[in-house]
């Protein structure tokens, strides 16, 4: 069996030369640049960090294999998948204390489910607004360095929060 050498978890060889970025990411036999970083991963999921400057608190939650529509999936893969997101909220939400939490499915782009999780403050470039919309103002460095600062207990929640499902 191949195995992912960073993450220690099994992939399916026909992956390997997928045209579909997140798979690409997701059986990179060696560590490189990217802009995520993962926190957790088990054989259907895989909680990512987004690298996002402007939006430190910001994670995805992504389901493995292809499937177009989250009622392509079975009851309990929905049931299974959606705890997940609604995991990574709560870490979020305990370590941050953010103004609003965003959930948000969109998938256009990517043949893979994944939901945004994005904590969000009312001090952001782009609240009240999505963070896809137009800036409203500069980010305040003070604030965003004591986010970051808060986030390097991320990794180490997650991984315990998910402990339940492994
Ligand atoms: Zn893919």
């Amino acid at each position: 069996m191949i195995k992912n050498h960073a993450t220690d978890m099994p992939i399916d060889p026909s992956m390997t030369h997928s045209p579909c970025v997140l798979c690409q990411e997701m059986t990179r036999l060696t560590h490189s640049p990217t802009d995520t970083l993962v926190l957790w991963e088990d054989s259907r999921v895989r909680i990512v960090q987004v690298k996002d400057p402007l939006f430190p608190g910001f994670c995805r939650v992504i389901w493995r294999t292809h499937c177009r529509e989250m009622t392509d999936l079975n009851i309990e893969e929905q049931r299974y998948f959606m705890n997940i997101v609604f995991t990574s909220e709560h870490v979020l939400r305990t370590l941050l204390c953010p103004e609003k939490i965003n959930l948000a499915s969109l998938g256009n782009q990517v043949p893979h489910l994944h939901w945004h999780v994005i904590a969000r403050f009312a001090w952001d470039s782009h609240f009240p607004h999505p963070i896809w919309a137009q800036a409203q103002r500069d980010t305040p460095t003070r604030q965003l360095i004591d986010v970051q600062q808060r986030l390097i207990a991320l990794p180490a929640a997650i991984r315990q929060a998910c402990s339940q499902f492994s």
